[in-house]
């Protein structure tokens, strides 16, 4: 039996084409021809279970070796088989749906796996990295020959006599000058851990020194030598393929270190996700402990179809916000060859897309239920990635208002209801306002945080970096609430109550002191204001103004408008007119002595702010040194 023909596609060099084009991806070659050879073991498991294969399974591990001498690749299985009949039809006629169309397509398709997805080139990607492709292969059916296929990547093939003796397939890829990387069993370890790792059939990969079988075993199969022990390289099954019934909190976080064997962190709870209706999605979604910086957290979960990793930029499957989360999604819907365009227009992913984000939020409103105090431990961590979700996502920030959680200077923790209710009438102003004060430095604005705290005030501490956007949300989303951090202004101010207080300084003494600031101060960007607060609020306070700062915190952080990040800061000096101490500067007789007073009453104001720094605060201490002595 020999035979030549002409691969079934109508442009000539389709195949020059197609390495050209996939060259920057030509790794998959191996993630392809691994799933074929899982595909044909699956197949035959279940024609035998099916009963349409009586034969004995045997075993069915699928073989990856390698070759530097003779410069090959080989892939064999246990599986299905194919007759030449069979080869003919799956393997000559590629599932083109025209040549002329793939012509047109591949200018302005984006990446490889578009184009192997929409073409049905699995097979065929074995020419990204081979001159030469060999197909050695026997079917299961009764009274089979085995058949031998070559192909060099031109369109033209030989199919003749094969040479396997048991059922099965070896691939042969006579690897090219593009594939030399390939030779290399660190680079292939790498590519398996990447594509094979949870694959579902046992992959044992190894080296050999020829690739010609060196005799045969006792069932007949042929024997290579090999350079040393060959290892089965995957888990054939993670532990997301289990029921959560068989799984213990253990085995979730050994699964965690497998997916992230360089990670630190133990993640702080997972959700085990299982639907099948109406899209099949199984997986495990872990909440790690977020870092500061958590930009460089995403790209985290790993999106698999039926045990085969495809990609592990989830952008378009997970929404957003829930990229922050670690894991892996499983899902045969999502077809191998995933690509952008194609998630992007695929309905299953919007569905899949609102099913994860209901499953996160019914998770932890169901952690808050069963163990408030657990859930407002790992609140730290939890808290920016809830706050992510709410600004990002509605559906999510409906049911999260529940479990959303504040928490005041002295660590109490309070959910968005509690809150309102605590300070609804002491934190009221005379517009009928109520005000939220919060803190975003609860170290460097002490000050500020005591005068509020002596006032009866609460404070709360919102520091994380998604706050300054938090802060805004919040306020839309309270009615008649308002946020105001603590140095925004003087405490009457923040909160303006009905009774104004009255000056004590007549209008002279006030212009008088107004004066005396101004030449203290000497600083463009700063305006003094002389006001009349309680007694019992400081002699000078230097805030900024909270809509112009939480600008400028939002440019800083990547929303709201860059151009706030650019301006400079203006500062609002409040020189308190009812101060004991201000009376008396403004009565001093001797000017230069008022002056320096009126110079130690605003750094101390700036020393309370964090911004008496450099030669300021050099003659600051001399100042006052001379002033104690
Ligand atoms: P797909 O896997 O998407 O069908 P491929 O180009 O990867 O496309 O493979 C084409 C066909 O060739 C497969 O559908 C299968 O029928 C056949 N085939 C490929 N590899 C094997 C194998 N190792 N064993 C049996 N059949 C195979
Ligand atoms: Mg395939």
């Amino acid at each position: 039996m020999q035979e030549k023909g002409n691969i079934s596609i109508h442009t000539e060099n389709i195949f020059p084409v197609i390495k050209k084009f996939l060259y920057s991806d030509n790794e998959i070659f191996l993630r392809e021809l691994v799933s074929n050879a899982v595909d044909a073991t699956q197949k035959i498991k279940r024609l035998s279970s099916l009963g349409q294969y009586t034969g004995e399974l045997g075993d069915q591990t699928i073989d990856v070796a390698f070759d530097e001498t003779a410069k090959t690749i080989t892939i064999s299985d246990n599986g299905i088989g194919m007759t030449a009949e069979e080869v003919k039809k799956y393997i000559n006629q590629i599932a083109f749906s025209g040549a002329t169309e793939f012509v047109e397509k591949f200018k302005e398709a984006k990446d490889a796996n578009e184009i192997i997805g929409r073409f049905g080139l699995g097979f065929y990607s074995a020419f990204m990295v081979a001159d030469q492709v060999e197909i050695q292969t026997l079917s299961y059916q009764e009274g089979a020959e085995p058949a031998k296929w070559v192909c060099d990547g031109s369109t033209s093939y030989e199919i003749s006599e094969g040479s396997r003796t048991t059922r099965g397939t070896d691939i042969i890829l006579h690897v090219n000058a593009d594939g030399e990387e390939f030779l290399n069993k660190g680079r292939l370890q790498e590519i398996l851990d990447k594509y094979a790792k949870f694959l579902p059939v046992p992959i044992r990969f190894g080296q050999r020194t020829t690739s010609e079988p060196d005799g045969e075993d006792e069932e007949g199969k042929p024997k290579y030598k090999s350079v040393e022990v060959d290892n089965i390289i995957n888990n054939t099954a993670p532990a997301w393929t289990k029921a959560p019934a068989e799984l213990k909190d253990e085995d979730y976080l050994a699964f965690y270190r497998e997916l992230y064997p360089y990670s630190f962190d133990e993640p702080l709870f997972w959700i085990h996700l299982n639907v099948d209706y109406p899209f099949n999605l199984t997986g495990i979604l872990y909440f790690p402990k977020l870092k500061e910086n958590f930009e460089i957290q995403k790209n985290k979960i790993k999106l698999y179809s039926r045990q085969v990793f495809i990609t592990d930029e989830v952008k378009d499957i997970v929404p957003e916000f829930l990229m922050l989360l670690h894991g892996v999604i499983d899902s045969p819907d999502i077809p191998l060859n995933v690509s952008r365009s194609f998630l992007q227009a695929d309905s299953n992913v919007k569905k899949i897309n609102t099913y994860i984000t209901k499953k996160v939020a019914d998770k932890l409103a169901e952690l808050f239920k069963s163990d408030r105090k657990g859930f407002e431990e790992k609140w730290k961590d939890i808290g920016l990635f809830v706050k992510y979700g709410m600004l990002s996502d509605d559906k999510f920030a409906e049911k999260a208002a529940d479990f959303c959680l504040l928490k005041n200077t002295e660590g109490e923790v309070y959910t968005l209801a509690e809150y309102a209710a605590k300070v609804k009438d002491i934190q009221q102003d005379k517009a009928g306002n109520v005000i939220y004060l919060y803190t975003n430095d609860a170290a460097q604005q002490d000050s500020y945080v005591t005068t509020a705290r002596e006032r009866g005030y609460d404070v709360l501490v919102l520091d994380s970096p998604i706050d300054s956007h938090f802060i805004g949300y919040l306020e839309q989303k309270t009615e008649k609430t308002q946020l105001k951090r603590v140095d925004a202004d003087v405490i009457d101010k923040l909160i303006e109550k009905e009774e104004s207080k009255k000056l004590e300084l007549t209008e002279e003494e006030s212009k008088k002191a107004t004066e005396l600031f101004e030449k203290a101060i000497s600083r463009e960007n700063m305006k003094v204001h002389v006001e009349a607060l309680s007694e019992s609020e400081l002699p000078v306070t230097v805030t900024i103004d909270e809509f112009m700062r939480r600008m400028k915190d939002m440019a800083q952080t990547g929303g709201g408008m860059s151009f706030y990040g650019s301006m400079p800061d203006n500062y609002k000096v409040t020189v308190n007119g009812n101060h004991p101490l201000i009376k008396r500067i403004v009565a001093v007789d001797d000017e230069a002595e008022q002056a320096q007073l009126a110079k130690q009453a605003f750094d101390l104001a700036l020393l309370s702010k964090g911004l008496l720094t450099g030669s300021d605060l050099t003659n600051f201490v001399k100042r006052s040194v001379s002033l104690i002595g």
